[in-house]
């Protein structure tokens, strides 16, 4: 190899390694205007304090009813139109709720649920009512935390029981979520990565709702942690509702 070439090679190596260098601080730059974002500042609050727990469990009282109030004025929004949808997920993960609508729709608001063929909540038939497996009254809340049989955490209110997100009273609505907060938190406390929990409400069948009694899904919480009931059960996390 002539002295010429391996200039050259040299030369062009340079060049590569610059290129690469300017794309890795335009990704720095662009990764650093993302974080003064709200969602990127709440994330830096959570992994700063050393615990790991999403954005959503740290909203205040009123960012928790400024969501509550989105999700009614959406619902009521498709009944002004005469087409309430048969089914929807509904999910709060950011700082807006996520609305996916599924099925058919109805002008008719109450059959959002028995349109979709769902049976409503009874003693006899409710997965939820029937029997207290799997079930923990949660302290100092009238909210029950329920494994489902798939091992997902839902929260449910058994004490008045009714057929979906959208059928709660707000002030229900609003304990339900902040309910959801303290338990994400006090597991994340407790050194388990909560960070990608989020919450789901599945209404109506076509929104993949199987038991008709409203239940908040902790998404993500079971990859989180396996064996999260045995260890709220018996006391190894302090949760404090
Ligand atoms: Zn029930």
């Amino acid at each position: 190899m002539t002295r010429n070439t391996c200039l050259k090679i040299i030369a062009a190596v340079g060049v590569v390694l610059a290129v690469l260098l300017g794309y890795c601080m335009m990704n720095y730059r662009s990764s650093d205007h993302n974080s003064s974002s709200d969602h990127g500042r709440h994330h830096d609050d959570a992994t700063r304090n050393g615990t790991n727990y999403p954005a959503w469990s740290s909203f205040n009282d009123e960012r928790i009813g400024q969501i509550v109030d989105r999700t009614r004025t959406w619902y009521e929004s498709r009944g002004e139109h005469g087409a309430y949808p048969t089914g929807v997920v509904l999910k709060i993960k950011g700082e807006t709720p996520e609305f996916s609508p599924a099925g058919k729709t109805s002008p008719d608001q109450k059959s959002f649920l028995s349109y979709d063929g769902l049976d409503p909540c009874s003693k006899t038939t409710c997965g939820f009512c029937k029997s207290n497996t799997g079930q923990l009254a949660l302290p100092n809340s009238k909210l029950t935390l329920v494994n489902s049989r798939s091992n997902n955490a839902l929260i449910v209110d058994k004490n008045k029981p009714t057929g979906c997100w959208f059928e709660m009273e707000r002030t229900d609505q609003i304990q339900m979520l902040q309910t959801a907060q303290k338990l994400v938190k006090a597991c994340a406390e407790q050194g388990v990565d909560v960070s990608k929990v989020y919450i789901e409400f599945h209404c109506g069948r076509s929104g993949g709702q199987t038991v008709g009694h409203t239940h908040l899904r902790l998404e993500g919480f079971r990859e989180a942690e396996k064996n999260w009931f045995e260890r709220i059960q018996n006391g190894n996390w302090a949760v404090n509702c």
